[in-house]
């Protein structure tokens, strides 16, 4: 885990320590520092409940880097919008994208003030390409999508590689957060994500998942055919929706889905 800072800013009225939050316990579990007593509490309790949370999250990480690394080689993405950013964690998306491209542009999103406060290290693009940080709750996407600093970054006449890394387990109504995202973008745009569901590892995942919503995170797990159902519209690229282990996986990576408890996907703008 490499971030920009050691120590988190200090806390601020909107720095909310009395609760947990998702990027905060999501930090504590991949190894990072960047968290209070409360998330560790929430962080323990989850890993209580589901062992393996630890190393889905690793491959979770693992899944965005070669989604991303696929957006830019094969769909010759060279601008990117990643939505629920969380606390950078390295490789950042946009190292990924930018070692493939380096006029890569990449637009981040967060609505945790604790992920503003270190989003400098989100904005260490190359000469060539340029990184944004926006900080905006992404249930109203066409706020976002209208902001300057969007629009200061990407050409939304051109096509734009949309992520949602375990971010959407967290929006009650993420079809139409989705929907709305794809309805303004061009065609050639792409969405991809990983969610979580209880399909993989029923009795484990919904003790997590009720006890990150006891903890004031609710977390709402999908089915298989609810998380087709967000890619209504378009047209899937790759596996489809599949365990995210699945989702192209390289040469020597172990496939075993009780390891996991995310779907992965990515679907093509027509
Ligand atoms: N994408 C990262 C982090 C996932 S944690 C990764 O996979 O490693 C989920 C992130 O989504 C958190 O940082 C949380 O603050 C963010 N998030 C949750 N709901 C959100 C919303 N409505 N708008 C913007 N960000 C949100």
């Amino acid at each position: 885990m490499e971030h920009d800072d050691a120590a988190p800013a200090p806390a601020t009225p909107r720095i909310d320590t009395s609760k947990a939050h998702s990027a905060r316990v999501y930090n504590y579990i991949l190894g990072g520092k960047d968290n209070y007593p409360v998330d560790v509490a929430a962080a323990e309790a989850l890993l209580d409940a589901w062992p393996k949370l630890a190393t889905s999250m690793r491959i979770n990480r693992d899944t965005m880097r070669r989604m991303a690394r696929w957006l830019a080689t094969e769909a010759g993405i060279r601008q990117f919008l990643d939505i629920g950013t969380g606390l950078p964690t390295s490789p950042n998306l946009h190292e990924v994208v930018q070692e493939v491209a380096p006029e890569s542009r990449v637009v981040y999103v967060d609505n945790d003030p604790i992920v503003l406060a270190h989003a400098r290290a989100l904005l260490t693009s190359s000469p060539e390409g340029r990184t944004a940080y926006i900080d905006a709750d992404m249930r109203s996407p066409e706020k976002v999508l209208r902001s300057p600093d969007l629009l200061e970054t990407l050409d939304l006449g051109k096509p734009v590689g949309v992520t949602l890394i375990a971010m959407l387990q967290f929006v009650a109504d993420a079809e139409s957060l989705v929907r709305q995202l794809t309805a303004a973008l061009p065609s050639g745009s792409h969405v991809a994500l990983t969610i979580a569901t209880g399909d993989l590892t029923p009795s484990e995942v919904k003790a997590m998942a009720e006890e990150y919503t006891r903890r004031d995170v609710p977390m709402f797990l999908r089915t298989r055919s609810e998380v087709e159902a967000l890619f209504a519209g378009l047209e899937m690229v790759g596996p489809g929706v599949v365990p995210m282990n699945r989702w192209m996986p390289e040469p020597g990576d172990e496939i075993r889905d009780d390891d996991v408890n995310m779907y992965a996907g990515v679907g093509r703008v027509p």
